[in-house]
Formats: C-alpha cells, structure tokens, sequence
C-alpha cells in the first residue's frame, strides 16, 4: 500500500473543519512534498515529523518520493497539530502500520524530535467536533482533560508516537481518559457577603444582574467598585452545559487553561492601557479577545475615562450584536461576545470630587474635561449608573454581613423567568415591546415625562428609565412598574445630570 488517510482537523476561529492528511509514496526522487496551503509551522513538521520517527524506531522512507496533501487546500493549516497525522500517514503508507488501523479515529499532535507528543491549543472545539462524527480521538496526555470535556467520545491520550503506534498495531490498547471529578468541580466565586455596606450599589448590582442590564460605578478610590463588580457573575444564573462549553471553546482556542474556571461565569478585568485588538480580539489569524474570553459573563472597565477612545468605540458594535467580527487581509473570524458591561470611574481626575474624607485638588476644566472623555455612544448602552460613596468610618467597621450571592441569584433567576416569558431579557427588549410590557396609563406617561424634563433628562432617557422600572418590578414579582419602581429607576440615571450626557 503507497496511499494512507489520516482524518484530523484544522482550527478556524471556534470551528474545526474536517482536514485529511493523504501521503502518498512513489518510485522516483526521493524528497518530501507538502501541498495544501500550510503555513511556516506546518511546513516545518517535516523535520519534526522525520526526526521522530528515526528516534523513535521507526523507519523513514528515504529513498521514496513522498508526497503529503493536506485536504481540503483552500482551508488554511497553522501550527503543530498536523505532526502526529503527518507521522501517521507515513508509517500507514509505508506498511508499518496497517492502514485499517486509522479508520473511526482522528488525532492531532505536536511531536517533539524524540517522539514525545505535545500538547496543541484549540483542543476543546476539535474534540468537541469529532464527537459529532462519531469517532475516537487520540491526542497528547496534556490535553486529555481539555478533550474530555467535550462529553461522550473516547478519548486516548498518549506520551509518545510510539505509544500511539502500539494501539494501532493492537500491542497495548490504551485506555479512554474519564475526567476526573475535580475538573468539573468549580471553585467557589467571591461572595456578595463580603461586601459591607453600599446598599444602593448592592441593590443596582442585583437590578443589572436581573434584567441584564451593563452597569456603571461612579465613586473615589478604595469604596469597593471593584469588589462589587467582581461579584456579578456570583449572583447570575449557573451556567447551563452547553454555555460552559461555549466559554471554554474561548479559552480553548486562546491556549488558557480551563480546569479552574470550568463552568463559571467568566469576569474578564483588562487595564485601561489596552488596545482595542487586546479588547475585541485581532492579529493576523484573528484571536479573540477580552470581550469573548468575557462570553457570558462580565466585562469589567476600571477608570473607563482613561481607555482611549477609540477602544471604547470598537465595543459598540458587539454591545449591539453580541458577536465580533474580525476581518483581516486573508482570515475572517466571527466570535461570540455576550458579555455584561460594569464600568467603573472616579469622579474627577484626583479621584476625591464629593469624597468628605480628602479634597478635590482638581479645577473645573480638569473635571469637565475628565468626563467629557466618557463617549456618548457607550453611555447610551449603560442602563445603571450608581454612586459609590466613601462611606463614613462606622460602616466601614461593622459586623454585620450583607446577603448572600446565593440569596440575591435567587431573587435574579425568579425575575428572569418572567422576562424569558416575554421573550427577551428587559435591556434587549425594543422600544414597542418595553412600552407594551411597562403599560403605563397616560397620567403616569405624563408624570413621567415632566418629571424627566425637570430633571432635565434628555427623551432618550426615557426609555431607559422604563426597562430598569420594569426589571424593578420582575424582581417584585409585580406584573407592570409601580410609580415607586419608576422613581427608583430615575435614580439610576444620576450621572446623565453630571456629565450632561442625558
Ligand atoms: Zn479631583
């Protein structure tokens, strides 16, 4: 036999197209050909690929001409993965292994010059496929875990080519790899019970957390903004199966380990140095970024006056779609972003601007010019905003705990139910469909309206005031918004006044 297949799979984004390794030997110059569309590392596996088989035992056909074709062309090939198929094909094509053997398995796998199998990245979305073509999957030892998330498929893990090669050849079977109990265990989150005072920001946490709500934290330095918002994944519903997957397909792809944080809501904290590509994902072959690590979870932007403004402007459009789309010259990658927003800032530049325990040393201009540099556009997207003030030092000092995460996910999950109910969580809801459910008579659409008017609440506000009422009243179990709920709701909206962005 001169002809072997390996089925293997390439990594394209979170997919994992299907790619077949065929080898070919023939009679005539010896030399070994690779075609279809590899790049420099996948090209360089022919001397990683010759060097382990020669140290492992195996003999390399030298005096063949042999031809390698990744199929299908136009799919693009990276890194390491293909080594192990590549290995595999050869010995297949050259008798060393019977070619029946590769049937009803696909693999991938980095090979060292000695025959030992590394790990490759992407592992989780690959396995994730072959489960779906109903075959086994041979893999490195270090990625065994990775794979075997991906559910019922066996999984078989091995150190070296040469263990590989035993299984085909029936020498030495080895095992599929069970998960063990302790990667599905997920470590516990920071507790809401932690938080000591800051009621109303406790209450806008829950608010946001219940209806979806992106959520801004205005306050001085060392009150807590970023312990709170840390606590937002820890009072939103569990993550279902198929969403964990979904999160560690991100990771996956990213080469982030996944064992600590499987099945937990992602909380994703980049600096406000970031560049827009670390934000939205970019390079060449498009990876993702912060915002996709943050897939159903939370994104939080500390100091969001101090990202530069065009970083900021690349998150309207997945705060819009909950996806990205990154194109660039040959590649085009879409992933999914579902992400909540917290932001937080301080005041004014020294941070201390109404704080009674330090004074502002900042001028008008400074302050003006400091929230002048929040975009409109962004605002327009944050349902909350809340003041975390200093908080007197007897506060600070009591015993007392708050609620628990787990009282307050109670509470959430309760008023998302009825959102489901209508359809759609209250901040994706659209203008008809918000006014319908808030069904509010026109005495109240009056009151309302002059109400905002001499808060000097800009018209857009509105409808805003009107989801988070809403939410308010999911989360009472109330079938409409109270005037009560409408009123707290106006409260949220205290910074459109301070920064003039109503
Ligand atoms: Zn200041």
């Amino acid at each position: 036999m001169t002809l072997a297949i390996v089925a293997t799979r390439a990594g394209v984004g979170l997919d994992a197209p299907a790619v077949h390794v065929e080898v070919h030997l023939a009679n005539g110059l010896p030399g070994l050909t690779l075609v279809g569309l590899p790049e420099t590392a996948v090209k360089e596996s022919r001397e990683r690929v010759r060097s382990a088989l020669v140290n492992a035992g195996f003999d390399f056909p030298n005096t063949r001409r042999i031809t390698l074709n990744l199929a299908p062309a136009d799919l693009p090939k990276e890194g390491g993965r293909f080594d192990l198929p590549i290995a595999l094909g050869i010995l297949a094509a050259s008798g060393q292994i019977p070619v029946e053997a590769l049937e009803g398995m696909e693999c991938a796998g980095e090979l060292a010059l000695d025959g030992k199998l590394r790990a490759v990245p992407g592992i989780l979305p690959f396995a994730l496929a072959t489960r779906r073509a109903g075959k086994a999957l041979i893999i490195p030892r270090e990625c065994a875990d990775e794979a075997a998330l991906a559910g019922d498929l066996p999984v078989l893990p091995a150190d070296t080519l040469w263990q590989v090669v035993a299984h085909l050849l029936g020498q030495e079977k080895i095992p599929s790899h069970r998960l063990p109990a302790s990667v599905k265990t997920t470590t516990p989150t920071a507790d809401l019970a932690d938080v000591r005072g800051q009621q109303q920001a406790r209450r806008a946490l829950e608010v946001a957390a219940a209806g979806g709500h992106n959520l801004l934290f205005a306050g001085p330095p060392g009150t807590g903004k970023t312990m709170l918002a840390s606590r937002l994944p820890g009072i939103l519903p569990p993550l279902s199966e198929e969403d964990a997957l979904a999160v560690a397909a991100v990771r996956s792809v990213c080469g982030l380990p996944l064992d600590a944080d499987w099945g937990k809501r992602p909380f994703r904290q980049p600096h406000h140095s970031a560049s827009a590509a670390a934000l939205v994902g970019g390079g060449s072959k498009p990876k993702p970024g912060e915002i996709s690590l943050a897939h159903h979870g939370v994104l939080f932007l500390d100091e969001l006056p101090e990202f530069s403004r065009n970083v900021l402007e690349v998150l309207r459009q997945p705060l819009e779609t909950g996806e990205i789309h990154l194109a660039r010259a040959s590649h085009e990658r879409r992933y999914p972003a579902q992400f909540q927003l917290v932001a937080a800032m301080n005041p004014c530049p020294c941070g201390h601007l109404g704080d009674p325990r330090q004074r502002c040393q900042c001028t008008a201009s400074q302050i003006q010019r400091y929230q002048a540099r929040l975009s409109g556009p962004l605002l327009d997207r944050i349902d909350l905003q809340v003041e975390v003030p200093a908080l007197p030092p007897e506060q600070l000092t009591a015993q007392t705990q708050g609620e628990s995460s787990e009282a307050v996910r109670e509470r959430v999950m309760a008023a998302r139910e009825r959102q489901m109910a209508r359809g759609a969580l209250n901040s994706q809801l659209g203008g008809k469909a918000l006014e319908a459910a808030c069904d509010l008579n026109d005495e109240e659409r009056t009151w309302l309206a002059s109400v905002l008017e001499k808060l000097k609440l800009s018209a857009r506000a509105y409808h805003r005031v009107l989801r988070v009422a809403l939410t308010l009243a999911d989360l009472q179990g109330e079938p409409k918004p109270s005037q009560a709920h409408l009123i707290e709701a106006i409260g949220y909206r205290q910074l459109d006044r301070i920064l003039g962005k109503g």
